[in-house]
């Protein structure tokens, strides 16, 4: 790419009533005149996008380059905000897509009609990694020195192993408590400042945003818009996982709504450009414990209404939150969020992808999560809840049985390790499988292999 790229790319505001747009070498995050979450746009008539994206194919055979090793940059036309010798990776969005027949079937759906994108490949072990090459690339275009990230546990691993490899100075804020383990040595392992807040998520998101703007950090939180420019590559993997062929629906969990937002976004994209002829339907699924789109979306009916999304509504529905004390609750820890940053730009993406919003119990997404350990790759809860609310949707029939479903794996097995092993040992859910203890004897140990 030769052009500079401020004539490439631009940031703007996502409120059609505002539309402030900045240059890409601006360090925000939200719109400076109304509040509101900004995009990342693109001058696409200066772009050398692909005519088709099956052009984009050819890179995945070239790994001795290194931007087309990397699962993100393979795709930069789609992401033109960053010259590259700014650009960063560690090999991130080198995953799968893989056909899983066994869970298909028992979810009583044609053999072929489901597939798992498994993000738990990622060097850190979740979809994570993919927004912060591009947020890290982003951080040093702007000549950030130290950076900063609220977290429920994956963004502080993400976070911590790109900041030593850009040799950025690192704070990662989590809630106490509320991590799982394989994620808080992560963060720890990787050199980062950690600091347990008292306090939520959201509490942690609060003070972060504080903290960056008084100090000046740099902020990797999914609020930071170029890091959904780097998730918009699942999408384009998926797609070139299923042969450029467009699923019927696209299922994800629901936290701070970034990953959601990324894919409306790609699709919206990709289709304006006549690279896809329509956007799948997505479902986001949420927790039970913490369901906040889901109750705003089908109980109260807010829409993205053309940006024009009823603000105030929103904002009643925060104090609510805070007038009773609510604090969000599940097992799916990296989706234990009630005030998702992201929620303005997922409505956007339910609007583009004629999207619907489920949620689902604890005790469903840990039984999914066992079906996916299972008969797939394994999985941690937050990423179950795709294959939870999927058998939802199937049930209330809004997915179809022979619909091309993919479901997004968001993160590894091993990142929350107690939370499998209790379900195994304390037989928690209907496919729990404990160990089983013999004494230290041949006989007794043939004899119970045979049983
Ligand atoms: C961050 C995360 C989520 C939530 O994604 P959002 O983009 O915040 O909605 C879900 N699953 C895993 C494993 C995560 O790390
Ligand atoms: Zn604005």
């Amino acid at each position: 790419m030769t052009a500079d790229y401020k004539d490439l790319a631009f940031q703007q505001c996502i409120n059609p009533d505002c539309g402030a747009s900045f240059d890409c070498g601006q360090t925000l995050f939200r719109c400076p005149s109304c509040g509101d979450l900004l995009d990342v746009r693109y001058h696409w008539d200066k772009i050398p996008v692909p005519r088709r994206l099956s052009d984009f194919a050819r890179r995945w055979a070239n790994r001795n380059h290194w931007l087309d090793l990397s699962g993100v940059w393979r795709f930069r036309e789609l992401l033109a905000f960053c010259p590259d010798q700014y650009k960063v990776t560690i090999g991130e969005g080198q995953t799968i897509l893989e056909q899983n027949q066994a869970i298909a079937s028992h979810l009583g759906m044609g053999p072929d009609r489901l597939f798992l994108q498994y993000e738990g490949l990622n060097p850190s072990g979740s979809f994570k990694d993919n927004g912060m090459a591009a947020a890290f690339s982003h951080a040093r275009l702007v000549g950030a020195s130290s950076c900063a990230c609220a977290s429920t546990g994956n963004t502080s691993a993400s976070v911590a192993l790109y900041a030593h490899r850009c040799g950025l100075k690192c704070t990662v804020f989590v809630g106490s408590g509320r991590i799982a383990f394989g994620k808080l040595s992560q963060a720890m392992d990787y050199g980062a400042q950690t600091i347990q807040i008292q306090g939520d998520f959201d509490d942690c998101m609060r003070q972060v945003q504080a903290v960056c703007s008084r100090v000046g950090l740099y902020l990797l939180n999914s609020l930071n818009p170029f890091r959904l420019e780097g998730q918009k590559t699942i999408m384009f993997r998926v797609l070139e996982g299923l042969d450029w062929q467009v699923p019927d629906w696209i299922v994800v969990p629901g936290g701070n709504l970034g990953n959601s937002s990324a894919f409306g976004k790609a699709f919206m994209e990709l289709k304006e450009l006549g690279l896809i002829q329509r956007p799948p339907r997505l479902a986001v699924i949420n927790a039970t414990g913490a369901n906040t789109l889901w109750d705003l979306v089908n109980n109260r009916g807010l829409r993205w209404n053309g940006g024009r999304y009823d603000r105030r509504q929103v904002e009643a529905y925060y104090k609510e939150l805070t007038d009773r004390h609510f604090s969000p609750h599940t097992c799916a820890s990296a989706i234990e969020i009630s005030r998702p940053v992201n929620l303005s730009k997922c409505l956007r993406a339910l609007d583009v992808c004629n999207g619907v919003v489920r949620q689902v119990t604890d005790q469903q997404i840990c039984d999914a999560k066992a079906l996916v350990g299972r008969y797939g790759l394994g999985c941690e809860p937050a990423s179950a809840a795709t294959v939870a609310g999927l058998r939802e949707l199937l049930a209330e029939g809004t997915i179809a049985k022979d619909e091309l479903v993919v479901c997004i794996l968001t993160g590894h097995m091993l990142k929350d390790p107690n939370l499998t092993v209790n379900y195994h040992k304390d037989r928690q859910g209907s496919l729990s499988n404990p160990p089983i203890e013999v004494p230290n004897d041949l006989e007794r140990i043939i004899e119970l292999i045979k049983s």
